[in-house]
C-alpha cells in the first residue's frame, strides 16, 4: 500500500483537522461537517493528481489550448453515514464520479467492547477499468473496509483504489495493508497511535458520525 500522510505535510489542512479535533469547535455540527468536506476536497485534489491525462484541445474564444486532462471515470463510494460529508467533498471536485453507498454498522456482542461489523445495504456501480475511490473518515480497525472490499468484489476490477481517510490508527492501517492489492493508495490527513477497547481512535475525535449528524439510539 502507498501510503500518503498529508498531514505530515504543513499545510491548511491542519488547520481542519485541529477544527475537528477540539472538543469545543467540533460541537458545531455545521462546522465539523463543512471541515469534514473541506479534508476530502484537499485529500481528492492530491488523488487527482494518480489520475491518466491526456493531451485535449481546448478551445477559447480568442484561440486554442492544448492541455492535459483526465477521462479516467471515478467512483466515489463511501460507508454511511460518517462517510457523507466527506464523500460530498470528493464529488465537489470530480464532477462526473459515479457513487457507490454502503451501510455498515458494529453490532455489539453482549458488553460494549466485543462488536461485529455488519453490511447491509450495498449501492454500487460496475468498477470494470475505473478508478474506485473508497472513503472511510475514520480507519480504526479496518474491519469495515475488509467488508465493503470483499462485497464490491463482484461489481469488477477496478484499474485504480484510492482509500481516503481523515484519521486513521496505525493498528487499522496495518490490518488493510494485509488485505488490499500493494497498488492502493491511502490518502489521509492523521495516523493516531491507538484505538480503545471500544475499537475509538485515541487521540481522535470521538464518533464522527454523532458529531456530523447527531447521537443515535
Ligand atoms: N468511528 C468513529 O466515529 N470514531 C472512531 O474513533 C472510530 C470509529
Amino acid at each position: 500500500m502507498i501510503i500518503h500522510n498529508l498531514g505530515d505535510e504543513n499545510s491548511i489542512l491542519n488547520t481542519f483537522i485541529s477544527e475537528i479535533r477540539d472538543s469545543h469547535i467540533q460541537k458545531d455540527a455545521m462546522r465539523f461537517r463543512r471541515n469534514i468536506e473541506r479534508i476530502g476536497e484537499v485529500l481528492g485534489y492530491e488523488v487527482s493528481k494518480e489520475l491518466e491525462y491526456t493531451i485535449k484541445n481546448v478551445t477559447t474564444p480568442l484561440g486554442h489550448k492544448s492541455m492535459n486532462l483526465s477521462q479516467d471515470q471515478v467512483v466515489i463510494c463511501s460507508i454511511l453515514r460518517a462517510g457523507l460529508p466527506l464523500h460530498q467533498g470528493l464529488l465537489n471536485y470530480f464532477d462526473n464520479a459515479e457513487n457507490g453507498f454502503i451501510s455498515a454498522f458494529r453490532k455489539h456482542e453482549g458488553d460494549e467492547d466485543n462488536f461485529e461489523v455488519i453490511v447491509d445495504y450495498f449501492a454500487a456501480p460496475s468498477l470494470e477499468g475505473k478508478v474506485l475511490v473508497l472513503t472511510d473518515p475514520m480507519l480504526a480497525t479496518g474491519r469495515t473496509l475488509e467488508n465493503v472490499l470483499e462485497g464490491l468484489k463482484k461489481h469488477g476490477t477496478p484499474k485504480q483504489i484510492h482509500i481516503v481517510s481523515v484519521i486513521g490508527s496505525q493498528e487499522g492501517i496495518d490490518f488493510i495493508e494485509n488485505i488490499f492489492p500493494q497498488n492502493t493508495h491511502l490518502w489521509i490527513s492523521a495516523i493516531d497511535p491507538e484505538l480503545n477497547a471500544r475499537g475509538y481512535i485515541i487521540p481522535g475525535i470521538g464518533d464522527a458520525g454523532d458529531l456530523a449528524y447527531g447521537q443515535k439510539l
